[in-house]
């Protein structure tokens, strides 16, 4: 027979998965002799055999539960629907890990028209007898049998009106009897049966919808969301009530065993007086600051800390305590792991190393990459927004849900934040909620404020995805056409707003941003440093310009995994010699426009080399469609039929002369644009093809690069340039272009009499490259996976084309686990690239091998980077802290699992 039921003495902080995170937690403080109202745990494996069987509870295990009752009704003396002793208990539900979406707790189980006259006479106090009681309807009718909450607090509140101070410690004995009687009433109404007087009928009830919630939608968008799988099932625990309502030497609570704001080491929490445990989630008092209950019961206050300290200690992490005292007696009801804000988790991780408490390792693993990028993203200047929330220009506060912050002018429409965006402007966009056609005008606005919607609404998604601050679900305010309005304030239209995604706070007018400075962040770097210690894999980062380079450098950048030497080509006063080398007509004028160039480019690359003094460069060569660098083609043809319409108007010969002139220059350029006008771009000529049939560009682009590096190892700085030619599909193209290229590299060196450590290679982006990787290798001394390009030319999806249009519903319907272009795609991608490195190594054992796609900065793929034995990851500099942390704990998630 399985065991669907364990008492909490049975089980052990080990058996999470069976007892949930909730039950092992109880369990473990009874193994812990601390005091705990006795109570059992059903099982999440039954939870499971409930949904296996069309919703039965499985065979044996009602029977259990009434064991287990039987067995706390022993240890307590009190008996379920015994009028002369009733026992009463809590239904909380605890899955493996705390979820949002599953069911509330139903507090004071087992109460009926005659238990509550036995309270009321055991107690001596039928006023907390019938408080209980209307909690219980309320709360049973709410949760388990879904009536609406509001109806219960609607008659509550006309109760209340009626007393002189209208809180509900007003309320009387007399008083709170017609508020019972008034929510039967509704429940009947409600339910159309009459409210279940059986206590063992309440039990049953309770446990089923427990069960009922693990499938609820709330819950299963949550785990789609989290990726947390949908078998694990919940766990009931059923514990007896202790009451925190029962005067003033009773109380309820919940403290940090560390403040989860800052990581400081002091208890951090509140209480409440003379309440239930509901009553201080739910905020109808104010609750008084933890460190008030030292004054109003020391000796419970000393216990508490005392124990706070042991469960800290005992699960060597920040604990996340409740509690409930009744009359006197301390009764503990939960620990688990407390959530944190990002500061705190860096904070707590170093503080708890230099106690001894966790191992360096443990500290790594303890603080999640994206937190790191949290802490380094921009935020209000604490100050500025004291001042903003003194002024009360604190609108509302939504749902936190993509970290950040912004200040913007308000647009209600995506068109106006595009317009607005591309002007330069600052825009908040402000919707009831968003929808894939928003998309446009999200990807222009600093941020994004919802009405409706939670943490996996579509906003808080392309949000996060775009790395946007976004406060969602803000349900105090109303969006309409072209304004919202919150509690009389009127936000139009163009008018300043701030959000803080990191709070869900919502500001109106600007406030400062600033943006934090890593190296005064010590704990940060503390926890980095320790990273370092243990990761394999390097990290470089992506950067075009030796700005970034020093970003990059200063946030622990090894190397330069991608320069993109084409940004250097579109700057403004750089582009009409750009057009006049793709539009030579011979030879020498396209080798005039180039050799223009050449300076220019040895300039970027100097400053490239500077600041990465000592470590490699990884440079590629030129990669867009030239045509990208001229004038669109409808562009042109609008401004030649506009000039065209003018000329008609020209009065004198000298006008008619230059417009003629003008019209005929661009119709030159118009059919030379239309010559290198492509149906396919993304497969067009582009990469190592524009080398092969414009061997100058890339002649000039290494000539520039050798003569750079000369110029800087004279100035005594070490360089280590790597010329990488992209896109190349099959061997040949390599060979071509090496042939043509290495060359001009031996000739300035020869030229300089200088000798530079160089290496050529090449990008694997075209699944034939990976495919071929054991040719390619023959001519490459370095791979660098482009997974931008990989992925799309694996997928056969454009990536512009697919992102923000059909990729999102890919992804919400689960067609794709995740957009492949952020989360590395292993099955597919990854295949190849794991084919091709151990091709190439097979080829050449010295082969260097890397990733410069945007996957370099992402967790999950950093892991694969890890498991397949690249040598290094890079990524956007921003992304290098984050990079650093993922993988060492890539490879401290390996030695684990090899133990
Ligand atoms: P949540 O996961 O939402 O915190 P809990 O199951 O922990 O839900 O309980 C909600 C509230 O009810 C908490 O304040 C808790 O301390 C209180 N509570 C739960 N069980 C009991 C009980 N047996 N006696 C008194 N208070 C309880
Ligand atoms: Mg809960
Ligand atoms: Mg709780």
């Amino acid at each position: 027979m399985t065991k669907w039921v364990y008492l909490f003495s049975e089980g052990n902080a080990k058996m999470r998965d069976l007892l949930g995170g909730k039950g092992a937690g109880l369990a473990e403080m009874v193994n812990a002799g601390l005091p705990v109202p006795p109570g059992f745990t059903i099982t999440t494996q039954a939870c499971n055999a409930y949904y296996a069987s069309g919703k039965q509870f499985p065979e044996g295990m009602w029977e259990q539960t009434l064991e287990a009752l039987h067995t706390i009704e022993q240890q307590t003396g009190k008996k379920l629907g015994d009028p002369g002793n009733p026992l009463l208990v809590s239904v909380r539900s605890g899955a493996r890990m705390s979820m949002p979406g599953m069911m509330d707790t139903v507090l004071n189980l087992g109460l009926n028209n005659s238990t509550v006259e036995g309270l009321a006479k055991l107690t001596g106090n039928e006023r907390f007898a019938y408080d209980a009681y209307r909690r219980f309807i309320s709360m049973f009718g709410r949760i388990v049998m879904g009536i609406d909450g509001a109806k219960f607090e609607s008659i509550l509140d006309s109760y209340k009106e009626r007393t002189a101070g209208k809180q509900d410690t007003d309320l009387t004995a007399d008083m709170l009897k017609q508020i019972v009687a008034d929510y039967k009433a509704l429940y009947q109404r409600e339910i159309g049966s009459p409210f279940p007087e059986d206590p063992y009928e309440q039990l049953r009830l309770a446990i089923g919808a427990v069960f009922g919630s693990w499938m609820g939608k709330r819950a299963i968008d949550y785990r789609n969301f989290n990726k947390i799988p949908h078998d694990l099932g919940t766990a009931v625990n059923i514990v007896t009530m202790v009451f925190g309502n029962m005067g003033n030497d009773s109380g309820t609570g919940v403290a940090f065993t560390r403040d989860p704001r800052t990581g400081e080491k002091t208890l951090y929490g509140e209480y409440l007086q003379n309440a239930q445990g509901e009553d201080v989630v739910a905020g109808i008092r104010t609750p008084k600051r933890i460190s008030d209950l030292q004054r109003d019961m020391p000796e419970v206050y000393q216990q508490f800390v005392g124990i706070a300290q042991r469960l800290e200690q005992h699960y060597r992490d920040m604990q996340d305590l409740e509690f409930t005292v009744e009359r006197g007696k301390l009764w503990m009801l939960q620990t688990r792991s407390g959530k944190r804000t990002a500061a705190a988790a860096v904070k707590i991780a170093v503080d708890m190393v230099r106690e001894g408490l966790i191992t360096k390792q443990e500290a790594v693993q303890r603080v999640e990459p994206q937190q790191v990028y949290q802490l380094l993203l921009p935020r209000f200047d604490e100050e500025d927004k004291k001042r903003a929330t003194e002024q009360g220009s604190l609108l509302a506060k939504g749902l936190n849900a993509s970290p950040g912050a912004a200040s913007g002018m308000a647009v209600f429409d995506p068109d106006t934040a595009e317009a607005w965006g591309r002007e330069g402007k600052s825009v908040i966009l402000v919707r009831s909620e968003t929808s894939p056609d928003d998309v446009h005008g999200m990807l222009e606005a600093r941020g994004i404020l919802t009405q409706h919607g939670g943490a996996t609404s579509h906003a808080a998604v392309v949000a996060r995805g775009l790395g946007k601050p976004c406060v969602a679900g803000a349900e105090a305010i109303r969006v309409e056409a072209h304004q919202f309005s919150v509690n009389g304030t009127v936000v139009r239209e163009g008018d300043l707003i701030s959000i803080d995604g990191a709070t869900g706070e919502i500001f109106r007018g600007a406030i400062r941003t600033v943006t934090p400075d890593i190296q005064k962040e010590q704990d940060l770097q503390q926890i980095l440093a320790w990273a370092d210690e243990f990761r394999r894999l390097q990290v470089w980062a992506n950067a075009d310009y030796p700005k970034d380079a020093q970003v990059a450098r200063t946030l622990g950048a090894q190397g330069i995994g991608l320069t993109r030497t084409e940004h250097m080509f579109f700057e403004e006063e750089r582009l009409p010699i750009v057009q006049r080398m793709i539009l030579a007509e011979t030879d020498a004028a396209r080798q005039a426009a180039l050799d223009e160039l050449l300076p220019i480019q040895r300039g970027d690359f100097e400053g490239l080399f500077r600041v990465m003094n000592g470590l490699p460069v990884i440079i590629r060569l030129i990669d867009p469609p030239l045509h990208e660098f001229l004038p669109g083609y409808e562009e042109l043809q609008e401004e030649i039929a506009a000039l065209k319409y003018e000329l008609r108007d020209a009065k004198t010969l000298a006008e008619v002369t230059e417009k003629v002139e003008t019209i005929l220059q661009k119709e030159r350029l118009l059919s030379s644009v239309a010559a290198m006008r492509e149906a396919n771009p993304m497969l067009g000529l582009r990469g190592c093809r524009l080398g092969i049939i414009f061997p100058q560009i890339t002649a000039m682009q290494v000539r520039a690069i050798f003569e750079a590096a000369c110029n800087v190892t004279e100035q005594g700085i070490e360089v280590h340039p790597e010329v990488m030619i992209p896109l190349v599909g099959h061997v040949n193209e390599l060979r071509r272009q090496r042939d043509q290229l290495e060359p001009v590299a031996k000739q300035v060196m020869a030229e300089r009499h200088m000798q530079i450590d160089y290496k050529f290679g090449t990008m694997i982006e075209v699944p034939r490259a990976a495919l071929t990787a054991d040719e390619i290798a023959q001519y490459a001394e370095f791979f660098s996976f482009g997974t931008n390009d990989l992925t799309q030319m694996t997928f056969g999806i454009s990536r512009d084309d697919a992102e923000g249009k059909f990729l999102l519903k890919y992804v919400e319907e689960k067609i794709l686990p995740d957009n492949p272009f952020q989360v590395l795609d292993r099955k597919g991608v990854g295949k190849l690239m794991r084919l091709a490195v151990e091709a190439g190594r097979q080829q050449r054992p010295t082969l260097e091998v890397g990733i410069c796609g945007e996957h370099g900065g992402d967790p999950s793929s950093i892991e694969f980077c890890n498991e397949i034995g690249l040598k290094y990851v890079s990524c956007s500099p921003y992304r290098v802290p984050v990079a650093r942390l993922a993988a060492a704990q890539a490879a401290l998630g390996e030695t684990q699992r090899d133990k």
